[in-house]
């Protein structure tokens, strides 16, 4: 059982040696030293390091971790809803000879975010209402027909 760690075996690197497994190895003869940022201000007080951490390691309350994970996968979720929703009012519009807005976040892509959320926690299913009327249409006559059935509680 000791001598499970030696005999992991290790998928090779892009450069062909088996020896390591990431061209970030200093011993890969791929290794390219980090690239600084170009816009990045030097100031030889301040050092920058990365530290790969657990995510149990790094909690302090171990606790958070389901409160954290739980809100990682509504974001998740939140996430791939209103960017499916957006692809779908897209077409609609292409489909209707509508003119396509600009999509940034300030003027547009924020309404898809709140499009998927619900418009209070006290009465589930009642989708937000944004001020795009036309946002709201393709989600309740294009895109909600469309999602599959709940499996899970939410
Ligand atoms: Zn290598």
């Amino acid at each position: 059982m000791k001598d499970n760690k030696k005999q992991k075996i290790i998928k090779p690197c892009k450069c062909g040696s088996t020896e390591h497994s990431r061209t970030s190895n200093k011993k890969c003869k791929l290794n390219k030293p980090r690239k600084v940022l170009k816009d990045k201000i030097i100031d030889s007080t301040e050092k920058t390091s990365v530290t790969k951490v657990g995510f149990n390691t790094f909690l302090a309350e171990p606790a958070l971790g389901s409160i954290i994970e739980d809100a990682v996968k509504r974001m998740t979720s939140i996430t791939f809803e209103a960017t499916r929703l957006v692809n779908l009012y897209v077409i609609y519009l292409l489909n209707n000879n509508l003119p396509i807005p600009s999509l940034n976040y300030n003027s547009f892509m924020r309404l898809p975010f709140q499009a998927v959320l619900q418009s209070s926690i006290h009465i589930p299913n009642i989708p937000k209402n944004t001020t795009n009327n036309t946002l709201n249409f393709v989600r309740d006559n294009l895109y909600s027909p469309l999602r599959p059935a709940k499996t899970e509680g939410n």
